[in-house]
């Protein structure tokens, strides 16, 4: 296995394009990094720079100590696993995940060694004499990690590889890359537009925007500390709920509401005094013993929680989780307060995060 370094790289297609600005991380042996943003922001173009699916316009790449941006692909010792699995129909799948090593011209023995190995750890051992088209969603995508686990590379990249998959499947895959990590140790970077695979995956998360990075974090960092308004509401479903104002003597002063600050808070945005903020509440930390007139149109029981949509003064719309079946009818009025150790406050001009 491998660490990797990615320094200062950037991508510009031909045409003027800039996918990826100035991306530096550095991948520890064995993490599971996952790069999650929207549609677009260039994670895909990050990945396959490291694959040398695409060439990086400028920076570096070292993997294992060793200069690989300008290395072609089959010198890098990565395998790539895609959303569609490209297995061969014509071949079982046996023949799928010999393939790479009888390429490579391995010895006989030695590649059913390592494909059995890979059957055994993905479960498909009774599946190795089917053709592909005879297998589910799930199954394909798991011969797809086999052709990768049997070439042993240094790095695994996944390109939304359960995008393809319904909502059920999704999930159980995604318990089995994390076991597959887990039996592997392997380092793997995986890119999906999907917070929740990447909140539940990843040893560290990078969250993309715009070709830019926002923040690289562990999970629990991303969630509860986001760096900026972007991580604050592409992390977290539902997302957070954003309210414009200004701090003033103390307060909260939105169109909406006035809110009295906790002395640290105050204290921490002092210097914010006159200025526009954004005050961020997740769902989950919107409480009911509170001043905010607040009226519900939806009520939506999830078993262990109630999402609760409502407005505030008939505009904003406000989405709260409370820990509890509720019965909340369409036009029912909740006084709305936050939890004070659990608030952000962004800086409106630039964005990021004050508390
Ligand atoms: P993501 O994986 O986050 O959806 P991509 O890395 O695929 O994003 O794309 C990032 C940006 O680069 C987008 O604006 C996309 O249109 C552009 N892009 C991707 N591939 C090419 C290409 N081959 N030529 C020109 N622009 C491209």
């Amino acid at each position: 296995m491998a660490n990797l370094s990615l320094q200062h790289i950037e991508k510009i297609y031909d045409g003027g394009v800039q996918a990826v600005w100035d991306f530096n991380l550095d991948v520890e042996d064995g993490e599971l990094i996952v790069l999650v943003g929207p549609s677009g922001c260039g994670k895909s173009t990050t990945l396959r720079m490291v694959a040398g699916l695409e060439d990086i316009s400028s920076g570096q790449l070292i993997i294992d100590g060793k200069d690989c941006t300008r290395l072609p692909p089959k010198d890098r010792d990565i395998s790539m696993v895609f959303q569609n699995y490209a297995l061969y129909g014509h071949m079982t799948i046996y023949e799928n995940m010999a393939f790479s090593l009888t390429l490579r011209k391995e010895k006989k023995d030695i590649i059913h060694r390592k494909v059995m190995a890979a059957a055994e750890i993905l479960d498909l051992k009774s599946q190795l004499n089917k053709k592909p088209k005879q297998l589910s969603g799930g199954q394909r995508q798991r011969v797809a990690m086999g052709r990768a686990i049997v070439r042993n590379p240094k790095v695994f990249l996944f390109d939304e590889p359960l995008s393809n998959l319904d909502a059920k499947l999704r999930g159980s895959m995604r318990r089995e890359i994390m076991l597959l990590h887990k039996k592997l140790n392997a380092t793997m970077m995986y890119v999906t537009h999907d917070q929740t695979e990447a909140l539940t995956l990843a040893d560290r998360i990078v969250c993309m925007s715009m070709g830019h990075v926002q923040q690289i974090g562990k999970p629990i960092e991303l969630y509860e500390h986001p760096a900026n308004t972007f991580v604050a509401t592409f992390i977290g479903l539902p997302p957070m709920n954003m309210f414009d104002g200004k701090i003033e003597g103390g307060k909260f002063v939105s169109e909406l509401f006035e809110y009295p600050l906790t002395a640290d808070q105050a204290e921490k945005l002092k210097e914010y005094e006159g200025k526009d903020v954004i005050l961020g509440a997740r769902p989950e930390n919107i409480v009911r013993e509170g001043t905010i007139p607040f009226v519900v149109t939806n009520n939506e029981n999830l078993g262990m929680n109630t999402l609760v949509h409502g407005k505030i003064d008939g505009k904003k719309i406000v989405v709260c989780k409370f820990a509890e079946w509720c019965n909340y009818k369409f036009g029912d009025e909740i006084k709305l307060g936050f939890d004070p150790e659990r608030m952000h406050f962004f800086d409106k001009e630039t964005t990021q995060a004050i508390i």
